[in-house]
């Protein structure tokens, strides 16, 4: 669990290096509907998996987000995949950290990694996917917490929900739990104790998981469309579920569910 841990915290924390040049090289392409597939040397059915399962995200995300008639992929709009020779190489190249598997710039709709990226089908691509897909809708004027846009990242992944209730109650009955509002106002670095970052994403997973399927799909999608304008977030969430004044009754509701569910 913590070996898992320690990996997912990696990317996550990777997602914020925004590595802007894409390297000046040969790239063989795979185009497809939504995707276009850029590698050198990763075998050929390792491209079309990868392609193939993210085709199925795309479609598995927008519903699960509740997004539908999101179809703007295409052509021109295609998302791209680059997939480097090796974890050296993508270190290299793609200049993130060392230790992570993959990268997602939403507004480039760019995604990298490499074929030995751990958890990489079930994790990586559906995390970082899942940041592009709900950035772009919800826009880049949007402000969020980062406890939000997390999240609904891991909402897309397969294994990381499970759990993640669990470890928000052992912290309660440990006395770490941070509250709603401290959580929005902590600040995650590469200095901040493993701990602290592993219980961050667990709080951030069950609070999403608990907004979305507990209170309902169509309210998430009023409020990420709402989001688009760009006001105080506490405010606009306050105005779609009104029964939450401000975070402080949304952290009560939660807790409250997460003990008694
Ligand atoms: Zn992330």
């Amino acid at each position: 669990m913590r070996i898992r841990f320690l990996f997912f915290w990696t990317f996550y924390l990777a997602f914020f290096v925004f590595p802007t040049d894409v390297q000046a090289r040969d790239w063989e392409e795979y185009k497809k509907r939504h995707f276009v597939i850029y590698y050198n040397k990763a075998p050929q059915d390792f491209v079309e998996n990868v392609e193939e399962a993210a085709e199925q995200y795309y479609d598995e995300i927008t519903r699960n987000l509740g997004f539908r008639r999101y179809d703007n992929w295409t052509w021109e709009e295609r998302a791209k995949i680059y997939i480097y020779n090796d974890a050296d190489d993508y270190v290299a190249s793609s200049k993130a950290a060392q230790w992570s598997h993959g990268v997602a710039s939403p507004k480039d709709k760019i995604i990298r990694t490499y074929p030995a990226a751990h958890g990489f089908f079930d994790s990586t691509l559906p995390h970082e996917l899942g940041h592009i897909i709900f950035r772009e809708f919800i826009g880049f004027k949007a402000r969020i917490p980062r406890w939000f846009e997390e999240g609904v990242a891991m909402y897309q992944e397969k294994a990381k929900r499970w759990g993640s209730n669990t470890d928000v109650l052992k912290a309660m009955d440990a006395g770490t739990f941070i509250p709603l509002d401290e959580l929005t106002h902590t600040r995650l670095t590469r200095k901040t104790p493993t701990a602290k970052v592993q219980l961050f994403y667990a709080e951030s997973a069950s609070v999403v998981y608990y907004l979305i399927s507990e209170l309902g799909k169509q309210r998430f999608v009023r409020l990420s469309r709402k989001l688009q304008d760009g006001d105080d977030f506490e405010e606009t969430f306050s105005s779609i579920y009104v029964r939450f004044k401000n975070f402080k009754k949304l952290n009560k509701a939660w807790v409250y569910y997460l003990k008694n569910e």
